[in-house]
């Protein structure tokens, strides 16, 4: 690259002879100047790549006052021509930090040296600027140290973070500067960073104010060009934040963790608590409705006794008496018995087989033989599939639903029931349609119920149990029970039995 000059000089004379020394050099002289002020103003026409300026220049502005200006207004290296070396005239052009000095007059190669390097070393100044500028960029904390651990380096990142500037801590020590707390001891941290020439781990600093922060950090050994450790640099990032919120999350997570045993020992408790009184209950209704039997026999037989005795002997209200005694008997005796085979579907049963459903609704349609006949009722059937079930439980549950069907069909009308089965996923669903009377929508879930009934005894007889005994078959074969219905136009009950 050719060096662009701008000369100022005011003798002609030694200006001609610099420059004649400087084109033979290769180097362009762009133009002479022989005042400051005429210099600064052709900087910005000519652009020259570095000035040679005279100390001692006539005018109102001499060759440093000159140059403070141009170092105010332009970014050029100045090299100083000087003929003397009066020493306070010299100290007082070093203020201006200028490139070099050539001292007048000056042989061809003093002048070529003194030129490239003063170029050299602005070019690597800017160079090692530009990095600065852009270490001074991050966020993060750089600091330089010498290998006595002597600050020489603290970027801006480094002021925001830990509050002091540069020319505050430039020869401080790092870590007693900033109180570092090591994980382990400074000399072992130490040792392993200068085997490996790298470290990395957490370290505890002391702000200027006081505030102690957690900081990533990261140390990288600076060698020289014989490879001899010169000093290190350190990155630190500032991991306060980050860690508070690790620390509070893992507090939070222990919490819940806590409160998720305490809930599932307390909902164990509840569970097992739960499924003994299931149990008492289960075997007290069982023993209940067992024990019961027998002196409500007794009651029932001697009332009925009494009755055939009695009948018409004793006065009118005597006989009103005891019908009524003999149908509370009776029908308290029904209601036992319902509640007996409502126990008894957990308690007595057989083992689960594979049985076809066809067979199973031939036995079904045989024990309700008179019942179908008496209501005329068209029962239809479709293929039906073989399935692991209880047979007995199976024929029960089709009773319980078939008789109910005739049971509230319409007073007119043919008496329709349609009996049919769809394989869905895993599970059969199995379909027991009719044309009765129909169920209103808020009592389809209720009808399930132990004892719910939705009319009357006199309207229709029952106890109410029967599609309570229904839901338990259902659940006890893992499956599912429910009603669809349109009031007053049939229901259709539907129940799964997985395929399984
Ligand atoms: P019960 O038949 O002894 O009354 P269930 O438990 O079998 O008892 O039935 C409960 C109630 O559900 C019945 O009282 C009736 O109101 C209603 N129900 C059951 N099946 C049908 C049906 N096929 N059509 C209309 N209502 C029904």
């Amino acid at each position: 690259m050719c060096i662009k000059v701008l000369i100022v000089e005011d003798e002609i004379i030694t200006a001609l002879d610099i420059k004649i020394s400087l084109e033979k050099l290769g180097f362009e002289v762009l133009s002479i100047e022989d005042t400051g002020k005429d210099a600064i103003n052709k900087i910005k026409k000519l652009k020259p790549d570095l000035i040679l300026m005279d100390i001692v220049l006539k005018g109102e502005l001499d060759g440093i006052e000159t140059t403070k200006l141009i170092k105010k207004r332009f970014d050029v290296p100045v090299v100083y021509l000087t003929a003397y070396s009066d020493k306070k005239t010299f100290e007082r052009a070093k203020l201006t930090e200028p490139y070099g000095f050539i001292v007048k007059p000056a042989g061809i190669y003093e002048l070529k040296c003194n030129i490239e390097n003063a170029f050299y070393k602005y070019k690597l100044e800017k160079k090692l600027k530009k990095q600065a500028d852009l270490l001074n960029l991050t966020h993060d904390a750089i600091i330089v140290h010498d290998m006595v651990d002597k600050i020489t380096f603290w970027n801006k990142g480094a002021e925001e973070r830990y509050g002091w500037h540069e020319e505050e801590v430039l020869g401080e020590v790092t870590h007693d500067l900033l109180k570092t707390e090591f994980p382990d001891s400074l000399n072992e941290t130490c040792e392993r960073f200068l085997s490996k020439g790298y470290w990395e781990g957490e370290l505890i600093h002391t702000k200027r104010s006081g505030e102690k922060i957690i900081v990533s950090s990261r140390w990288a050994l600076q060698k020289d060009e014989n490879n001899i450790p010169i000093g290190f640099m350190e990155i630190n990032s500032d991991i306060t934040e980050r860690k508070r919120a690790e620390e509070s999350l893992r507090e939070a997570n222990d919490k819940l963790e806590l409160k998720v045993q305490k809930r599932t020992a307390e909902l164990n408790i509840l569970v097992d608590e739960l499924k003994r009184s299931n149990d008492e209950l289960k075997q007290f209704a069982y023993v209940t409705s067992h024990d019961l039997q027998e002196p409500l026999r007794t009651i029932a037989s001697f009332t009925q006794l009494l009755k055939r005795r009695y009948n018409h002997k004793l006065d009118e209200n005597a006989d009103e008496f005891i019908t009524y005694i003999v149908e509370g008997a009776n029908r308290m005796q029904t209601m036992i018995k319902a509640l007996l085979d409502y126990s008894r579907v957990n308690t007595r049963n057989n083992e689960f087989k594979l049985y076809d459903f066809e067979e199973i609704l031939n036995q079904t349609l045989n024990s309700l033989k008179i019942a179908i006949d008496e209501s005329n009722a068209v029962i239809t059937i479709d293929p039906l599939p073989t399935v692991m079930v209880d047979d007995k439980q199976m024929i029960q549950l089709f009773q319980n639903l078939i008789s109910n069907a005739i049971k509230f069909r319409k007073k007119q009308g043919e008496m329709k029931i349609h009996i049919s089965c769809k394989k869905v996923s895993n599970n059969y669903t199995f379909s027991v349609a009719d044309n009765g009377i129909g169920i209103e929508p808020q009592f389809r879930d209720r009808i399930f119920e132990v004892f719910q009934r939705l009319h009357t005894r006199d309207e229709y007889s029952g106890t109410g149990i029967g599609l309570a005994v229904c839901k338990k078959i259902v659940e006890r074969h893992g499956g599912q029970i429910w009603v669809e219905s349109e009031f007053g136009n049939g229901s259709i009950f539907y129940f799964t039995i997985p395929v399984d």
